[in-house]
Order: structure tokens, then sequence, then C-alpha cells
């Protein structure tokens, strides 16, 4: 059985002491509303995950991700943060190669690969984002463009550092525009990824990988989208930062 997630990616946004506020009133929430065996992770700026963490520590349905981990080992690369040092501080997920990481940092396929290698040595899951344009999806092998983001930066694992991988498929188009991809267009993708991952390492492997749909998720559009056979939970941005809103799509998984 593959695991149900929802994750919250904060991205740049709240002051310590909001989000220490937040995460309080989140756990309260979830503890007192969510039934059944969702896992719940938190994306907070890197800075505050050692304080996120003590609030989350009681509640085994909780965990952390940064937001990004380096591609080098160690050594003199200022301002970043390495797999190693994630998994010092306790830190079980990492983000690797959101779309804004893509578009604004040039992350491409091969650097997330040496990514994904030095967090899987790290004992730190990637949560490894994938998706295409709109550009793209109008005009172009849209299931093929992201196909390859998955085989250039993921195919060179065994099956058994395949399964410590969490997929997320968050169309471009649909991330903080108000667009959600249809639960259609989001099931669409999602099958013809495990698809592609079933060809390569075969149908068993491809079912116990959880692929999560990210993209303007909100309470509204969650249940829809939770509902379709190869969407195992979601990664949301924008709805993540308010305690009731993000509670009710975890209630929705
Ligand atoms: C994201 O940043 O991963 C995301 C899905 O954002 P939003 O939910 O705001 O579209």
């Amino acid at each position: 059985m593959r695991k149900k997630i929802v994750a919250g990616n904060w991205k740049m946004n709240k002051l310590m002491d909001e989000a220490v506020a937040l995460t309080s009133e989140l756990v309260n929430m979830v503890n007192d509303e969510v039934q059944g065996d969702v896992k719940v992770i938190l994306c907070p700026p890197a800075l505050y995950l050692p304080v996120i963490k003590r609030y989350i520590e009681d509640s085994s349905r909780f965990d952390l991700a940064a937001q990004n981990c380096s591609d080098k080992v160690s050594g003199a690369f200022t301002g970043e943060i390495s797999a190693a040092m994630l998994q010092s501080a306790g830190i079980g997920y990492v983000l690797i190669g959101h779309s804004e990481r893509r578009q604004y940092f040039n992350e491409s396929n091969a650097v997330l690969a040496e990514k994904v290698n030095t967090a899987l040595a790290n004992v730190v899951s990637p949560i490894f984002c994938c998706g295409e344009s709109l550009e793209q999806r109008q005009n172009s092998d849209y299931i093929g463009f992201v196909k390859n983001q998955l085989t250039e930066s993921l195919f060179h694992l065994t099956p058994e550092q395949l399964q410590a991988v969490v997929i997320a498929y968050e169309p471009i188009w649909a991330i903080g525009t108000g667009l959600t991809a249809s639960a259609e267009q989001a099931q669409e993708m999602h099958a013809a990824l495990r698809g592609h991952i079933a060809e390569k390492y075969g149908r068993e492997v491809a079912e116990e990988i959880s692929i999560l749909y990210g993209g303007s998720v909100t309470a509204a559009s969650a249940a829809e989208l939770f509902a379709s056979p190869d969407i195992d939970g979601g990664l949301v941005g924008g709805a993540s930062l308010k305690s009731r809103e993000f509670t009710n799509i975890i209630k929705a998984r």
C-alpha cells in the first residue's frame, strides 16, 4: 500500500513567530480532526526546520521536508545546505526540482539527479517535482516531456532507491495561478508516469510509489483530485499557509 501524503510548501513565506503559530494551530487541528493514515509533511524555510521540529515531535503523523538541498556533498559552497546536514538535523524529506528552482535557479535534470543521489545517500527522501509549462501542454508532447524529467533525474536509481522517492506532479501553469488541473488531466498524467515507472522497474515497484498532485489545490478541489486512482495526495503551496484550509485539504485525503 503506497503512502497517502499531503505536503505543505511554505516557500519564502512567514516570519519565525508566524511559522510557529501556524504549526501549533495545524498540529492541534489535525490531531483533533484527521482520521486515517495520511502523512502530513511540512516544508518550511530551512532556517525554521529545527524549531518547527519541536512542535511536531509528539505527532507521528507529521514530518518535515527542506525546500531544497545542495547537489554537492560538503565544502566551499557558501549559502548552501547539504543533505548530510538535513539528516544530522533529523529532517526526513527534501523537495527536489520544484519548478521555481528549475526556473529561477536554472536547475537542470542532470543537477537534480545529483541532488537525488546525495539526498538518498544521506537517508533523506526526495519529493521529486516535475511538470510541464502551459506552452508545452498546448504545443507539444507534454506527457513525454514530464516522463523525460523522470528518466533523466530518477531512472539511474536502483528499484530500492526509487522506492524511497515521492513524486509530485505539478503542472507549472497551475502553480500559484488559481488554475487547478482537472481531476481527469491530473489522473491522465499520474497514470502515464506510473506506467513509465512500470516499464523501467516493473508494475510492482510502480504501484508502491506515491505520486502527489500540486497546483492551486484548495479544500474545494482536493476531494475530487484525491479520489483519482493514481493521485496519492497533494503538494500544496498557498493553501498550506492557512491552518483551517490546509487541515480541510488533509481531511479530504
Ligand atoms: C507549489 O508551490 O508546490 C504549489 C503547488 O503551489 P500552489 O498550491 O500555491 O499552486
